[in-house]
Formats: C-alpha cells, structure tokens, sequence
C-alpha cells in the first residue's frame, strides 16, 4: 500500500466518525423532544377534572385502573368512570357500574364489584370507541358516550344525526322518542349528563363559579313563548315575564350566580303566590327569579353556571297553567325591571 492510499483511508474514516457524531447529535435531539413533548402531554392529563366522589366509590380505584389498563383505554378516563360509578350506585351493593343491563341481563345480576366495573369499564370502552371521543379532554364526544352509557349506543347515532354535539335538549328527545316507540312511560335519565358531571369537577371551577354574571342575559327555557309580558295586568302589576312552557321543560339559569333562595314560597316570607321558586344573586346588581315550577334542580348557597339547569317547568302556586314566570331585579326583594330587553337585546 502506498502512503497516499493510507492517507486516504484515514480520510474516510475521518468523514465517517464525523457523520456517526453528527448521527449521535440528531438522536440525542430527538429523544429530547420527544422527553419535552411527553412532559405537555402528563400535564394536560393534570389538568382534567377530578372525581368528587365518596370514599365508597374510591376503593375501587385500583379495581378501575386495572380495567383501563385491560381495555387498552386512556389512563385519564378513570375520574369519568369513578364519576359514572358515583351516580349508578354511590359505590354501595355489588353491582356498582350498573353493568349488567348492558350485558342484556336484568338488573342487578351481578354479584361482585369487581366484574361489575371489569364489564362496566368494557361497555365504556366500546362507547367511547363508537362515539369517536379522541381523549378525556375531548368534552364534546365523552358526553355523548356518557349519555350512552345510560341510555345505550343508541344515542350515539342519534346524536351524529342531529349536530354530533350533546344538549340537554338533545337528550330530552331521545329520551321521549324511545319512550313513544317503546311504548313506556319514560325511558332512561335525560339529565344523566348534569347528574354525572356533579361528581366530576374541573379544578379550577370553583373559582370560574365564584365570578359574577357576564352581564347578558340568557334565555331560561328553549323555544321561549311569551304568554304574557312585564306591565299592568288584571289592575295590578305583573313584575316579570310569563313563558307557556309545557310542564317539565328544563329551566337553566340567565346568568351565573350564588342561588339564594330555592324552596315553595309562603306568604309572609317575600315569595308568597310564587310556588316552587328559585332567587339568583349574580353579584352584578342584578337577581333573576324563576317561579311556579314543578320540581326545583339547585338548593340554596349552589354557585350555578350560566344555563345550568335549576328546575323544571309547572304550576305551582298562584298559577293557572303550566308556565315559568321569570323576573329580573335590581334589588334581592323588589326593583324589577322589564326582562325583555335584556333576554332580547337585539330586538
Ligand atoms: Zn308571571
């Protein structure tokens, strides 16, 4: 070999060890990266609700670990689930998960926690699978498979069919279509979604719920009729405004606010004639009260979000049919002012 070839080789080598180097650099970039992008995504999974849930329903976390790890689901989708545990069974009796009517059983069949949440976990699964739900902080789709899980797969097609967004109201139609179709009285839990969700608690809610009201109005019932507005009537003063509703449509909150009164009004205590009523401080300067209503949703001191369902539609007290009497005042016990232009500021 000639000294020039050897010069040469060591050349190669050369270009060679430095291109291995450069190699090393481009891994070590990337394994950095991907350790950063990991470290985002722990911290998003911080940041999904809790589980404000009873010790009962806690003793079973490791039992619901274990079936999202057997499900191959999402690791964050176990305060939803210990949430859906809550409200099934509070975490008493053996079939915790409510599980066995979606293995086409009876009820209560049943007989050990432990296959309850393994088969409970499993219908989720399958739920959150159909109903396309791209994670735990997907809200949007998990409500839909939630609602799913107590009134079966089901919803899921019927919601994609009609905006592929669950509504309360949404809801409510299934919910009183299967019934006609089916012939019952009633079937499943329309308001499943506000039942669960108490139990499953961003953990800066708190703080959202202290704030007072925007200041706009929302309108308390959907597809609002106004039987009769603020002003005179029968030679006296009709201090809000009167929304024909039929008896047990959802009536939610206009603002978000601290709820200060919510019970049947007596004479003598300031909400005499109003029937099952509920006050609302927005802390703004204004109240809103919602009256005459067949079952109130809120109890008094419960920091309501803007259209969260307080009560439904009826005729109690000083009424002569169905209809939610809503007010809005400027003062806790009196100043009511006409709703009209602020539930319809446009007009
Ligand atoms: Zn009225």
């Amino acid at each position: 070999m000639g000294i020039a070839f050897r010069l040469k080789m060591i050349g190669v080598v050369g270009v060679l060890s430095f291109f291995i180097c450069i190699l090393v650099v481009v891994y070590q970039l990337i394994l950095v990266v991907a350790a950063v992008a990991g470290g985002a995504e722990e911290e998003a999974t911080n940041n999904l609700p809790i589980a404000a849930v009873s010790k009962d329903v806690l003793q079973y976390q490791a039992d619901f670990e274990e079936a999202i790890r057997a499900n191959k689901l999402d690791a964050g989708y176990l305060n939803i689930l210990l949430a859906i545990c809550m409200q099934e069974s509070g975490g008493h009796g053996d079939d915790v998960m409510q599980a066995s009517e979606s293995m086409g059983d009876a009820p209560n069949t049943i007989s050990k926690a432990q296959a309850s949440i393994q088969q409970g976990v499993k219908y989720f699964a399958s739920l959150v699978k159909s109903a396309k739900v791209k994670g735990p902080q997907d809200e949007d789709r998990l409500k839909v498979a939630v609602q799913a899980y107590n009134f079966g797969g089901g919803f899921i097609g019927y919601a994609n069919k009609h905006g592929g967004k669950y509504t309360p109201e949404l809801a409510q139609a299934f919910s009183s279509s299967q019934a006609i179709q089916l012939g019952w009285p009633k079937y499943g839990d329309p308001l499943y979604i506000e039942h669960v969700w108490r139990y499953y608690q961003t953990t800066n809610e708190t703080e959202d719920m202290e704030q007072e009201g925007t200041g706009s109005f929302k309108l308390p019932v959907s597809n609002p009729k106004v039987t009769s507005g603020f002003g005179p009537r029968w030679g006296t003063m009709h201090k809000g405004i009167d929304f024909g509703q039929p008896i047990g449509s959802l009536v939610s909150a206009s603002q978000a606010g601290t709820v200060e009164f919510a019970g049947f009004g007596v004479r003598g205590h300031g909400f005499g004639g109003y029937g099952n009523c509920v006050l609302i401080n927005h802390h703004n300067g204004y109240w809103t009260l919602y009256a005459h209503m067949s079952i109130l949703r809120t109890s008094v001191g419960q920091k309501v979000k803007q259209g969260q369902i307080i009560g439904e539609v009826g005729s109690t007290g000083d009424s002569t049919g169905p209809h939610l009497h809503m007010e809005i005042r400027k003062e806790k016990m009196g100043s009511q002012v006409d709703p009209v232009s602020y539930l319809y500021p446009s007009s």
